[in-house]
């Protein structure tokens, strides 16, 4: 066995950065006059929003292209959460620079949060950039194509209170042909201190539920069989007809509003064989009924990504996340009460914010040891400039004891990982399969309830196909066993 974990390239644990990885368009020929190629960087949103623009080009006669060199508009989708994360577009930047002195009629345009953050100032710094677009403007992109068409730069860095872009439909640009995300709600009205979300992707609105109810079910007809309810902050999605800004039906009060529990109900009756994820929850805002509408729906995958990010109430207090160390035990308590012990957890944790001290820091070990989380995304503190964090309190953790911090932090989640994978194996798994393993065409792979990936001998099952998998052998990161039928 041992052999065949190393074969098939199990045996490292998944990412534990999964915010620097980066997506490219694919090919898609059509016969359009145009080729656009994206870059995604950073957060699900952020490859999600690029299927919108990729969409809202493609009626203006675009055609995507995986190839850079192919490309007559390059666009960089850009994530701003920590320093590296504008760091890697900026060398990406200097590199297209080269590109373009070989083919200068190629437009290059920044999109998403560091052309929010950023603005007016990107096109003064990166002299190659033509075009800048915050997350709220796409709808603009053609006009501003044409603009730069017209020897212009072209920027729009405009946040709306309104925009969901409900009415299109995206271009599915790295698709399985399995599972898709769909975009429930855009922006964040929370503002932990360290986070620059609500700076470059503005206010919380929320999607018409018609049309998040529309896109479930043409997924499921063109054969797609899961779907994740996408935002920054899902359990705090509030809709109602006269408006879908959170802000404003809080402040003028309605009784016709649509909560995330109720979203989630509709979209789980799309179909029993629909699969629902979403991401992601703030503690403080998921309510027991959403727990209780997962555990009425087997098709409500029983996994809940619950961010921490310090296990420390005074450092949790200095982050602005309203909850305790304390409560948010409580939290984890009612999920294992109503969803089991095998329901998935997951968690963010940043080492190192301001001030924290070394016994802070032993207090989120604990809370891990407490919690048992099967998988984290996990960083040391970065700081954004113009957050409240930045503005109030120093950045005075060394980078040496940040960096120290978040290793251990990183070494508790794998034993933590792999002792939460040891407890499946033995056990038999529902398993969706997207597709063949990483390494070998023999093996499928897919994933169970709780989001974990599980590889089987392919025998005759195909992507798309539900199929019963008995693990009997895991890594930190993977499951592996047979089919069972
Ligand atoms: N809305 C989600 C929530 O509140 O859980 C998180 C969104 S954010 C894109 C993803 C993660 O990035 C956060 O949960 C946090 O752990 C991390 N993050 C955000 N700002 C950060 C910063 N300034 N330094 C380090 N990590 C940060
Ligand atoms: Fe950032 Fe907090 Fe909003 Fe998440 S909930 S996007 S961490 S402000």
């Amino acid at each position: 066995m041992k052999n065949l974990i190393e074969d098939l390239d199990v045996i490292t644990p998944r990412e534990t950065e999964a915010c620097e990885t980066f997506q490219v368009s694919k090919d898609q020929n059509t016969g359009k006059a145009r080729k656009l190629y994206i870059e995604s960087y950073g957060c699900q949103m952020n490859y999600s929003d690029s299927e919108i623009v990729a969409s809202i080009l493609q009626k203006e006669g675009f055609d995507t292209t995986s190839d850079i060199l192919q490309a007559d508009v390059v666009f960089l989708n850009t994530c701003s959460i920590r320093e590296k994360a504008e760091q890697t577009v900026r060398h990406r930047l200097h590199h297209i620079n080269g590109l373009k002195k070989q083919k200068p009629e190629m437009l290059v345009g920044v999109l998403g949060c560091m052309a929010e953050r950023l603005k007016a100032k990107f096109l003064e710094e990166e002299k190659i950039v033509d075009l800048v677009a915050g997350p709220d403007a796409y709808r603009d992109l053609p006009a501003l194509i044409g603009q730069v068409d017209e020897g212009e730069k072209a920027i729009n860095t405009f946040l709306s209170r309104e925009e969901t872009y409900a009415d299109i439909s995206p271009v599915r640009l790295n698709s399985n042909g399995v599972t898709a995300f769909v975009s429930i709600m855009r922006g964040c009205d929370n503002m932990c201190s360290f986070c620059v979300v609500p700076f470059t992707r503005g206010r919380e609105r929320s999607r018409d539920p018609q049309s998040i109810l529309a896109e479930a079910q043409d997924l499921f007809d063109r054969g797609y069989r899961e779907v994740t309810l996408l935002g920054q902050n899902v359990d705090s999605y509030k809709w109602s007809p006269e408006n879908n800004n959170k802000a404003w039906i809080e402040k003028r009060g309605t009784n016709d509003v649509i909560t995330f529990a109720e979203l989630l109900d509709r979209v789980a009756r799309v179909s029993p064989d629909l699969r629902i994820r979403f991401s992601t929850s703030h503690p403080k805002d998921i309510t027991d009924d959403v727990l209780h509408t997962m555990a009425r729906h087997e098709n409500i995958c029983k996994n809940i990504h619950l961010p921490i990010q310090s296990g420390n109430t005074r450092v949790l207090n200095l982050m602005h996340r309203d909850y305790s160390r304390e409560w948010y035990l409580e939290k984890v308590k009612s999920i294992r009460r109503i969803l089991g012990e095998d329901c998935g957890l997951s968690s963010d944790m940043i080492a190192g914010f301001c001030s924290e001290t070394e016994e802070e820091h032993q207090d989120t070990l604990t809370l891990m040891d407490a919690v048992q989380y099967d998988f984290a995304y996990m960083f040391y503190y970065s700081e954004r400039p113009g957050t409240p964090a930045a503005k109030k309190y120093p950045d005075d953790i060394p980078l040496a004891v940040k960096t120290r911090r978040l290793n251990e932090i990183i070494t508790k989640q794998r034993a933590h990982s792999l002792q939460r994978n040891l407890r499946d194996v033995g056990k038999v798994h529902k398993v969706l399969i997207e597709g063949f393993s990483k390494k070998s065409e023999d093996f499928l792979q897919g994933r169970n309830t709780a989001n974990k990936v599980i590889v089987f001998p392919r025998e005759q099952y195909q992507k798309g196909q539900y199929v019963q998998v008995l693990v009997e052998e895991c890594t930190g990161g993977t499951l592996i066993g047979r089919a069972a039928q």
